[in-house]
């Protein structure tokens, strides 16, 4: 352990959408190398690791959600307590995709804080293309009118995987240091570019 009186940076995050998408695939593929065809559909579990974060050494902790969470006073809990946010959905799945809308509007209203959420859409299961049912521009389109990013993802192939969560945290992390903001506050939750440049632009699993 590296000798420092500085605590590590603990980056929750927090995967939203409905039964069946692929939240635990992905989480367990990231964390573990593994693709898992068979999980608990309704276990719900966290997971911590640390992790490289272009230089900085930080604490990556996805709280992988699962179907209790249909009480609305227990979402309002884990959402409070996330940074940041997976909105995933099947591409072969359009219901997936349109239970987002919801899931959407309700990390907005328990966050409060104007229109910015740091989050990432997720189109998963992107190597079933050949039965995808949401189209590309759709879901940019969805993704834009909430102003984040969409990514697509296989959690079966690894495709993008490692990417969901380094760029999410890098979305993250101008919240968490409000000193490295140019602005005069961040309460406002205004969404940043991930940084671009740098050298030290890695983020890997330690
Ligand atoms: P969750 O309910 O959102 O946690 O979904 P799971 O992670 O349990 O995945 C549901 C099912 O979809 C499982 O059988 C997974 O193996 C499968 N699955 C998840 N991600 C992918 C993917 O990227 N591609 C394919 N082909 N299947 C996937
Ligand atoms: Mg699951």
């Amino acid at each position: 352990m590296a000798a420092s009186n500085k605590t590590t940076a603990v980056y929750r995050l927090i995967m939203v959408g409905s039964g069946g998408v692929g939240k635990s695939a992905l989480t367990l593929q990231y964390m573990y190398d593994e693709f898992v065809v068979d999980y608990e559909p309704t276990k719900a579990d966290s997971y911590r690791k640390a992790v490289m974060l272009d230089g900085e050494e930080v604490q990556i902790d996805i709280l992988d959600t699962a179907g209790q969470e249909n009480y609305a006073a227990i979402r309002d809990t884990y959402i409070r307590s996330g940074e940041g946010f997976l909105l995933v959905f099947d591409v072969t799945d359009a219901e997936s995709f349109q239970d987002l809308n919801e899931l959407y509007e309700q990390i907005l209203r328990v966050k409060n804080g104007g229109t910015n959420i740091p989050a990432i859409l997720v189109g998963n299961k992107i190597d079933l293309a050949e039965r995808r049912k949401v189209p590309l521009e759709e879901a940019e389109q969805k993704a834009r009118s909430w102003s984040i990013r969409y990514i697509e993802t296989s959690a079966k192939t690894k495709h993008n995987v490692d990417k969901v969560f380094c760029e999410l945290m890098r979305i993250v992390r101008p919240f968490k240091n409000p000193v490295r903001e140019t602005g005069p506050t961040t309460t406002s939750g205004r969404q940043t570019k991930p940084i671009k440049s740098g050298k030290h632009k890695k983020c890997i699993i330690l």
